[in-house]
């Protein structure tokens, strides 16, 4: 194929592509075009991926690769790439690897070698984040936790005081159990956002506590269906009872935000860059 982007060698490479999360203008001209000559795509679902390439009037070759077969095909498809084919990956919506299959292929691909190109775009966490109304400086994006409650809820426990925000993916069948794991362990008042259906008809988000949050969807059949990112706020640091944000207040008032988060380390036994970053934060905010 001729080379479809900046790639200047003449060897094969193994492009990793995002398509859309719903609607399906969000691809890029990009991804359009090295699609369209790849020698070979590879598809978690062929049907899946078939009427998405329709769409873009794509008909190059597709092979199904997926989690149970990743390891046994990704020699053969590296050993293509080296002979000077361009192969692509595509997962049924987003990005490949985020909750998706790819990273033997990618981790493979390296191994032998073999060029990774990235070609970037939709990604359900990344959009959420951007509407959900919560700190996004720094994020931990968890996936899909545990379906049965007790691993669900061990996870959960090992999260309780996590400062950063904490981004979820999960299934409509489990979206107000796994809520309610969350309300159980971290509290009703702990802010939260739930993006449901980005960029598809029947977009919402749901937000504010997690009382609250969970009362919105509860009351409503519909907001109970369709695909869900859940977000919650990192918990505020605290020792025995008296906040970071209390003692650092009148100390950056004072203070620059290094001295400022120093004397706060030591006065509330907090890690200095927990301590730091927060101050940084208010600082910032002017919180
Ligand atoms: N690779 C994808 C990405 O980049 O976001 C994620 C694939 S993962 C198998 C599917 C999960 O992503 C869904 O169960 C849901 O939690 C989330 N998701 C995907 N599309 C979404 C959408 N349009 N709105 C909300 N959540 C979505």
């Amino acid at each position: 194929m001729n080379k479809p982007d900046q790639n200047p060698d003449q060897t094969g490479c193994l492009y990793i592509v995002a398509t859309p999360i719903g609607n399906l203008k969000d691809i890029s001209y990009r991804a359009v075009e090295v699609l369209s000559k790849a020698d070979l795509i590879l598809v978690e679902d062929t049907r899946n991926a078939a009427k998405l390439l329709q769409h873009y009037g794509i008909k190059q070759p597709l092979k199904a690769v997926h989690e149970h077969n990743e390891d046994k095909v990704a020699a053969g498809l590296i050993a293509l790439i080296k002979q000077g084919q361009h192969i692509a990956l595509i997962s049924d919506a987003g990005t490949p690897l985020v909750s998706d299959p790819g990273f033997r292929m990618v981790q493979q691909a390296q191994v032998a070698g073999v060029q990774t190109v990235a070609v970037p775009g939709a990604c359900a966490a990344i959009a959420a984040l951007s509407i959900a109304g919560l700190p996004t400086d720094r994020f931990v994006f968890e996936g899909f936790l545990p379906a049965k409650q007790a691993a669900r809820e061990q996870r959960i426990q090992a999260l309780m005081d996590e400062p950063r925000t904490l981004v979820f993916y999960e299934a409509k069948h489990r979206i107000l159990a796994f809520l309610g794991s969350l309300q159980k362990l971290m509290g009703g008042a702990r802010r939260a956002s739930v993006a449901r259906e980005i960029t598809k008809k029947f977009e919402s988000l749901y937000h504010g506590s997690l009382d609250e949050v969970i009362e919105q969807i509860s009351a409503d059949a519909l907001a109970q269906k369709g695909e869900f990112v859940v977000m919650v706020q990192g918990a505020e640091q605290s020792v025995d009872g008296v906040s970071l944000d209390h003692v650092l207040k009148p100390l950056l008032a004072a203070l620059s935000v290094s001295k400022a988060s120093k004397v706060a380390a030591e006065i509330t036994g907090i890690k200095k860059n927990i301590c730091y970053q927060r101050a940084l934060e208010m600082h910032e905010g002017d919180v």
